[in-house]
């Protein structure tokens, strides 16, 4: 079979911790949502995951590549998707990208939220020129 990568934006799924309690969550939540306006990957629902919703995990594993963007070493987002037995393609965790986690999620500045969005595209070009091997 051809290695050329097939994977369509909708095909390559974004989970972001969101985290409701420090800047780097929200830096997670932005970049994501960024990239996905600009329709190069599908942000998708980590709650979803958490809640064992069948609809969303079932979704979830069409995903030709995951790629999870966690504020920091606590790594949620992560966790959460290995727990319903889904991989990891992909990992950000934005505090080790020189960006301090803070109390408050009001903390947040386009410089980090722009240094996080180039992170993922990185990765996305990366799965996209890599064969999806998933199943
Ligand atoms: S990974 Fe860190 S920032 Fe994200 S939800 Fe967990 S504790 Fe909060």
């Amino acid at each position: 079979m051809s290695k050329a990568c097939i994977c369509k934006p909708s095909e390559i799924m974004l989970f972001a911790c969101s985290g409701g309690g420090s800047n780097v969550g929200q830096i997670a939540n932005n970049a994501a949502l960024e990239i996905t306006k600009e329709g190069k990957a599908k942000m998708y629902c980590l709650a979803g995951l958490g809640g064992h919703v069948p609809g969303i995990i079932e979704a979830a594993k069409q995903a030709k590549k995951i790629i999870v963007i966690d504020g920091c070493p606590v790594l949620c987002a992560k966790k959460m998707v290995e727990h319903v037995g889904l991989k990891v393609d992909e990992l950000i965790v934005i505090t080790d990208e020189n960006i301090e986690k803070t109390p408050g999620v009001f903390d947040i500045k386009n410089e980090d939220i722009e240094k996080i969005k180039n992170l993922i595209e990185i990765k996305i070009n990366r799965a996209v020129e890599e064969a999806p091997e998933k199943g």
